[in-house]
């Protein structure tokens, strides 16, 4: 098993990346947010918690998120792998993590605030796939509308620009110490997400592969 995490603030370009790097080296991409979002449809008690938390732009608690990864992990077959995109996001989460899996090598992104807040705002999704693009550097064929089935592409609620500064806030506070936990055990790897996707997306690999 060979298992990698990806780090960095909204908007770094992680989602972009780790679905590719996922697909060379044969890992099963795992989106804590994809996961999280597919709780908060269920009708239970705890699945309609998830999605009010959501909605108010919060993140969730430590307890929440981890039976959520939990419940996912023990129902999926990964037998190659995993690339965890979105958790850890704090020191605690990451300690739960180490009983959970074993943690081979972790990707930390970063990026220019100008950068982030560009891309963050220029993004839009596929209501019916799911699909992501970015109106500056992955736009869809045609302007506002997805290239796989056509629907209106729209922009989700936690990309709106009073989202996008309190999830900023929130990483700074919470996520960057993470940066320094996974130094200290001598498996972080450091990588600029800014220019072109494809050469971050190369770097990336070379880097895992040494
Ligand atoms: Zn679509």
């Amino acid at each position: 098993m060979n298992n990698i995490i990806l780090l960095g603030a909204p908007g770094v370009g992680k989602g972009t990346y780790g679905e590719k790097i996922a697909k060379i080296l044969n890992l099963k991409i795992v989106v804590m947010g994809n996961i999280v979002r597919e709780e908060a449809k269920k009708k239970t008690a705890f699945g309609k918690k998830i999605k009010e938390t959501i909605e108010k732009g919060y993140l969730l608690t430590d307890e929440d998120i981890t039976n959520i990864l939990k419940n996912y992990l023990n129902n999926s077959k990964l037998k190659e792998g995993i690339i965890l995109d979105g958790y850890p996001r704090t020191i605690n989460q990451a300690e739960i993590l180490e009983s959970l899996i074993k943690v081979n090598k972790v990707v930390y992104y970063f990026a220019s605030e100008k950068i982030i807040v560009q891309r963050l705002s220029s993004r839009l999704i596929c209501p019916k796939c799911k699909a992501v693009y970015n109106v500056l550097t992955m736009p869809p064929k045609k302007a506002g509308y997805c290239d796989n089935d056509n629907e209106k592409l729209i922009r989700r609620k936690d990309d709106e620009p009073e989202s996008i500064k309190k999830r900023l806030k929130e990483y700074e506070e919470k996520t960057a110490p993470l940066e320094k936990f996974y130094e200290d055990k001598g498996i972080l790897i450091k990588i600029k997400g800014e220019g072109d996707p494809e050469k971050v997306i190369q770097k990336t690999i070379e880097k895992l592969k040494t």
